[in-house]
């Protein structure tokens, strides 16, 4: 798929057509939706850094604050060359919706700056990333916006802006941005924590669909942090995973992929090319494969109205963010494929983030059991009411995840009231 298509599906008005027709089945005054449908804060800074050579450049970022009624904003910052404005402005409105459904005491917010981290070196990044956060530092803290890794982030990138946060401030603030190394406040189970709930999720549902996991045949699109992570944790629950693929290729094996092996290979090679244990198929066929789960785990727009019909899926689950188009999503509804939406699906993420923030703020780091079950516990708590919630209003689940998260953010703000 060409960025140029992604870039154009992908605007902030395409995001609230989800929200648009969720909040159609609520009661909701013109003044709250329309409060709803406005982002609190854009910030746009320039980013001047030095290169290596010497030479000065001048990078842009964003963080966009979308809502504050649960609580301070959260979400990741992503650094990729086609970060707009309009792009960082609909993850935050995601986010805003993924923590209130997994009842989260945050509101939503999204970060990026427009680079191509590929083609920086260490050093070039660590300068952005102090800058990026020091343009930043009045309007970022724990009470106020935290921050997290996002695509093209990582870990160490959390690490030097949770640094530069600290010196401006004149001390320790770890609990400013989550997704850090253990060694300065990370927490344990952070890294798989995605991976982790989407299998949760998926397990879950195929209890529900009567499907036992020895008999289910599970497809997964893209073998990064969260695909691969995925495919071994449902591969270790029995399912057996016959298809995977990343940016370089697809693979198909019907009597499974050995998942550990795949895995092991992709960290030596950095990628799934030349990998040997499984058919080399077509990328477009593996999403049209028969089986009982698909989990697309990779980029937005992958099923459009183009695709939908030769999807032979009987579940999807959506550990990217954003894989279906609207026109997919309901092509997907009238051949009665449910799906687990992205702001469920792929919560495990940012409820780890969550308990992340307690134990910094806590000064109190839980064993990774203990992340583990409440986890679980987190998610699949409101993916029942999700499910409830489905049923009673004869609705999708992504149409009922709406709902329940609109419903508790309008509930806290006119609880809190609405200072205008
Ligand atoms: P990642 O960069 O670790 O992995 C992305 C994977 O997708 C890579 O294997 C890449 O090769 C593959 N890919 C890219 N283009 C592809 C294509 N055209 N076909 C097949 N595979 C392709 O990223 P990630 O952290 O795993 O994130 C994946 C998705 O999940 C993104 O939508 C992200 O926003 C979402 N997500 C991530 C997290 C998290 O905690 N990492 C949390 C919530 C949502």
């Amino acid at each position: 798929m060409s960025t140029a298509a992604i870039r154009d599906l992908s605007v902030f008005g395409e995001a609230i057509a989800y929200f648009n027709e969720a909040a159609s089945l609520l009661d909701l005054r013109p003044g709250v939706r329309a409060i709803l449908t406005h982002p609190s804060r854009q910030i746009t800074v320039s980013i001047p850094f030095q290169r290596d050579n010497g030479e000065i450049e001048v990078y842009t970022g964003y963080r966009v604050q979308y809502n504050f009624t649960r609580g301070p904003a959260k979400g990741g910052i992503r650094y990729h060359p086609g970060v707009t404005l309009d792009e960082v402005t609909a993850l935050a409105f995601w986010m805003t919706w993924k923590c209130s459904v997994v009842d989260l005491p945050f509101g939503g917010g999204k970060g990026g700056v427009t680079c191509d981290p590929g083609k920086l070196s260490i050093g070039e990044l660590e300068r952005i990333t102090r800058r990026y956060a020091a343009e930043l530092v009045e309007v970022i803290g724990p009470d106020k916006d935290v921050p997290a890794p996002d695509v093209g982030t990582t870990p160490q990138i959390m690490a030097w802006f949770m640094d530069t946060y600290s010196m401006h401030v004149r001390q320790n603030v770890p609990g400013v941005v989550t997704g850090k190394p253990l060694e300065i406040g990370g927490s344990r189970g952070r890294v798989e924590a995605t991976g982790r709930g989407v299998s949760f999720v998926t397990l879950d549902e195929l209890g529900r669909l009567k499907i036992k996991p020895s008999q289910a045949r599970v497809v997964v699109q893209g073998f990064g942090n969260v695909g691969s992570i995925t495919a071994k944790f449902i591969a270790e629950a029995g399912c057996k995973v016959v298809g995977i693929s990343d940016v370089t290729g697809a693979y198909l094996n019907e009597r499974g992929i050995d998942i550990p092996s795949a895995i092991a290979y992709c960290q030596e090679h950095h990628s799934l090319d030349g990998y040997r244990g499984g058919q080399r198929i077509d990328a477009g066929v593996l999403l049209e494969t028969p089986c009982d789960v698909l989990v697309p785990a990779a980029l937005e727009n992958v099923f459009t109205s183009d695709n939908a019909r030769r999807v032979q899926a009987k579940l999807i689950v959506e550990g990217a963010n954003g894989p279906t188009t609207p026109d997919a999503d309901a092509i997907f509804r009238e051949r009665g494929i449910d799906v687990i939406p992205d702001i469920v699906a792929n919560a495990g993420g940012v409820i780890v983030s969550y308990f992340e923030w307690v134990q910094d703020r806590q000064g109190f780091f839980w064993r990774e059991n203990d992340v583990n079950e409440r986890l679980r516990e987190q998610l699949l708590d409101n993916f029942s009411l999700v499910r409830e919630l489905a049923q009673m209003r004869g609705v999708s689940y992504r149409t009922a995840a709406y709902v329940l998260a609109i419903q508790r953010v309008v509930t806290t703000l006119n609880i809190r009231g609405m200072y205008a």
